[in-house]
């Protein structure tokens, strides 16, 4: 089953679901990621495509998880509407499995600050910023909405990794209460939540978003489903602003690289090469 996404509504609650398993498996292959780093960029940037989905249409989102650990600055970023990209600052770096047998991906991004900013075309762009939990994403993305939405939430993330460092199972979900939630529906999903296994399990065991939500949302009454949609992992480079942000070096610079016959820029969200030949690198000096 291909990626997608999908919005729920019931009485007092709002509900999205993304299956994320080929845009995260995209990300591992595109950055080289060890297990441990696919898991903590998969799963931001399935926190990232969740968030997106409450926000407006033209706007974007960026979250920024800032730990101390090996992995340093895992980042994702919702450029266009259901797309997403991202990176980690130390792809290769791995780390042994946790006594339960899980990825350590706590340990592997630290103690820190996680960050999201949201961009909008007729706003100021805004950045919230909470203290890391425990750098398991899922319960800092939640914390996030509480203290800086004011919106109380529960996120669930996860990616499977294989035996041969595949990307078998990812996915997310995303349950927010209104302020006019009844006691009833919140015990319901209070239940259901304790029922479900981990959103990387059930996307593993071949389950949609919209069957990932009627579990989340079962002996709840007026459900809303919206229709799913496609998610991909999408990034906006290309040569144009690639050799724009060569001129702004300067001419001084494209001189030097010029003496070195070429040079190789990868781009940070998706790790393309974009070369520049000599003749190139001149004819860039001309404009800076
Ligand atoms: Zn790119």
């Amino acid at each position: 089953m291909s990626d997608h996404i999908i919005r729920a509504l019931a009485p007092g609650i709002r509900v999205v679901a993304a299956v994320t398993t080929e845009l995260v498996d995209e990300a591992r292959t595109r950055h080289s990621c060890s297990p441990v780093a696919t898991a903590a960029l998969g799963r931001t940037m399935t926190a990232a495509l969740l968030l997106a989905e409450t926000i407006k249409g033209d706007e974007c989102l960026t979250i920024r998880v800032a730990g101390n650990g090996p992995l340093g600055d895992v980042v994702a970023d919702t450029p266009l509407r259901h797309g997403v990209r991202g990176y980690v600052h130390h792809p290769q770096v791995d780390l042994p499995a946790t006594e339960q047998g899980k990825l350590a991906v706590g340990e592997a991004v630290g103690s820190g600050m996680l960050h999201v900013t949201r961009f909008s075309p007729q706003r100021e762009t805004f950045t919230g910023t909470v203290k890391l939990i425990s750098g398991e994403i899922a319960e800092d993305v939640t914390r996030y909405l509480l203290e800086s939405e004011q919106t109380p939430s529960t996120v669930g993330l996860g990616v499977l990794v294989d035996p041969d460092g595949s990307v078998a199972g990812a996915a997310g979900f995303l349950v927010q209460a209104m302020p006019d939630v009844t006691e009833e529906v919140l015990d319901a999903i209070e239940k259901n939540l304790s029922l479900v296994s981990s959103p990387s399990h059930l996307a593993q065991e071949g389950l949609s978003a919209a069957e990932i939500v009627q579990l989340l949302l079962v002996g709840i009454d007026s459900v809303s489903l919206f229709e799913p949609e496609p998610i991909q992992f999408q990034c906006t480079c290309n040569r144009e602003k690639v050799g724009a942000i060569l001129t702004g070096l300067g001419a001084a610079e494209l001189a030097a690289m010029e003496q070195e016959g070429q040079a190789e820029i990868h781009c940070n969200f998706c790790n393309e090469a974009y070369r520049f030949e000599r003749e190139e690198l001149q004819a860039l000096q001309g404009n800076a």
